[in-house]
């Protein structure tokens, strides 16, 4: 509880302008993008490490829950505040403090919104890798929460493959800082692997030292659509072992795609069963080289129309369709649950066809999205929550597709995490001594179990 006396204790350490205890402002906090939600007792905006540090020692102390927010566009409930208590949210943590271009790394502080990154950074034609969907509003801070991913990472690898070094307050307070801005250092425990993906279970980031890389001389971008989604998925697996590396190489389905016209009107083919969008990139004569021979494989696998993005608008274009999908769907019913489960590539075609036979048995639309050149599926169902019936097939649905996962040897996230949404499934892809390891080391980092409580761990 924040007592009042407590409530005074935290605005010595903050302008009140920058604390929030009214109920109707505390709405905004009690939930992301999944279907739950959970109101905190109070939210904080810190402006600088000290803050956060102070802000930590004193809420250990009173052994208060603690949930770190970015932009809460988390979309498995990883900071929804399970036990109520404080919120931390980093927007007022929003500098670049250094961009060096030249040993390629940044600095930033945990509130930059992933696409003013790579603002800052486009001018001196460098990009930071990791592209979520949700880059427009995402935070630095929740994509190394989040070890976040996006189409892009195909190629470039996920969010803890940038990171250089972080500066993390503890729950004690007391503020850690390791790695260095070498990209080469391999001194002591990787703890940066440590700390992303933790979902702010372990400590808060509140400065990152990233990596940033060169952007390519060319890309090019194609689109391919098919009249079976079988073939599609084959393709996927037959591009991929073949040894074609493309930047990304997305799959949407029927159902996806047609929810997309409706609402962009982007000149789709609503006919198609699959699509693909697929874009290399790198030196212009090794990617011309590259689409000859993905050609090759999308012809050999039945694709019915390809079409290449001669301009820039062009590729916004289908860009544009593929990062509308999450939004458009939620157009069709009041409530959304995109999934998020990775299976090995090459048991892509056979996870499509489960994850139709799982939604058709229990009488549901399902919508396919996948970056499936790295196995990574969003399944979607669009549905009303309030529908309890139908909520509880949804629920089913869920289940038997992260046990279908599991099956194929795949596994629980590829990049959105765990959250509320899928804690109680790690067992399905973990074995009882490495959950233990895991408690073990938040028991010796967070004693109280003050950070984000309620969660996988
Ligand atoms: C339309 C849409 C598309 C999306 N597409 C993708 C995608 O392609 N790839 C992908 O990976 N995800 C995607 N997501 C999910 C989500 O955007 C990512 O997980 C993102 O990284 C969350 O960032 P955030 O700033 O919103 O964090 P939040 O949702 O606010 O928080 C996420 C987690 O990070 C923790 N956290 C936040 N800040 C800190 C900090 N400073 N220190 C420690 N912990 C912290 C929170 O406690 C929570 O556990 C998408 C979401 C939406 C709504």
């Amino acid at each position: 509880m924040i007592s009042p006396d407590l409530t005074n204790q935290f605005l010595a350490i903050v302008d009140p302008a920058r604390w929030l205890d009214k109920k109707e402002q505390l709405f905004c906090y009690a939930y992301d993008a999944f279907v739950e939600e959970s109101m905190p007792e109070a939210v904080v905006f810190p402006e600088t490490t000290e803050e956060v540090s102070q802000i930590l020692a004193l809420a250990s102390a009173h052994q208060l829950p603690v949930t770190a927010r970015g932009a809460g566009t988390s979309v498995c409930g990883a900071p929804i505040p399970a036990r109520h208590g404080l919120v931390i949210c980093f927007s007022q943590m929003d500098r670049i403090i250094e961009i060096n271009t030249k040993d390629r790394y940044i600095i930033v502080e945990p509130g930059v919104v992933n696409a003013d990154l790579q603002a800052a950074l486009a001018p001196d034609r460098f990009f930071f890798p990791p592209d979520p969907g949700s880059m427009n509003m995402s935070t630095i801070g929740g994509n190394i929460a989040q070890n976040a991913g996006g189409p892009r990472c195909l190629k470039y690898g996920v969010t803890l493959d940038y990171i250089l070094g972080l500066e993390v307050a503890l729950a004690s307070g007391k503020v850690i800082t390791f790695g260095s801005k070498n990209i080469k250092d391999v001194t002591g425990y990787k703890l940066a692997a440590l700390f992303c993906g933790s979902e702010g279970t372990l400590g808060l980031v509140t400065k990152a030292i990233l990596k940033v890389v060169p952007v390519p001389e060319t890309v090019k971008t194609i689109m391919a659509t098919f009249k079976d989604l079988d073939d599609t998925a084959t393709a996927v697996t037959d591009i991929i072992g073949s040894g074609i590396l493309p930047a990304a190489m997305e799959l949407m389905d029927q159902l996806t795609l047609n929810a997309i016209e409706d609402k962009a009107g982007l000149g789709l083919d609503r006919e198609a069963a699959g699509t693909l969008l697929i874009e290399v990139d790198g030196m212009a004569e090794a990617c011309d080289k590259q689409i000859r021979l993905i050609l090759e494989k999308l012809h050999a696998h039945h694709a019915v129309h390809i079409q290449e993005a001669g301009t820039a608008s062009d590729r916004e274009r289908l860009w544009t369709a593929r990062r509308s999908a999450y939004g458009v769907f939620a157009k069709l019913a009041p409530d959304i649950i995109s999934e998020d489960v990775t299976v090995p590539v090459s048991r892509v075609p056979e996870m499509v066809r489960r994850i139709i036979q799982i939604a058709d048995r229990h009488k549901l639309r399902v919508g396919i999205l996948a970056h499936a050149g790295d196995g990574n599926m969003h399944p979607m169902i669009p549905a009303d929550k309030s529908n309890a019936e139908e909520w509880e097939r949804v629920m089913a649905v869920f289940d038997e597709i992260f046990r279908a996962a599991a099956d194929l040897e795949g596994t629980l996230s590829g990049e959105h995490g765990i959250g509320l949404a899928k804690a109680k499934y790690l067992p399905l892809v973990m074995d009882p001594g490495t959950i233990d390891f895991m408690k073990t080391i938040k028991q010796a980092v967070d004693p109280d179990g003050i950070l984000n409580p309620g969660k996988f761990v």
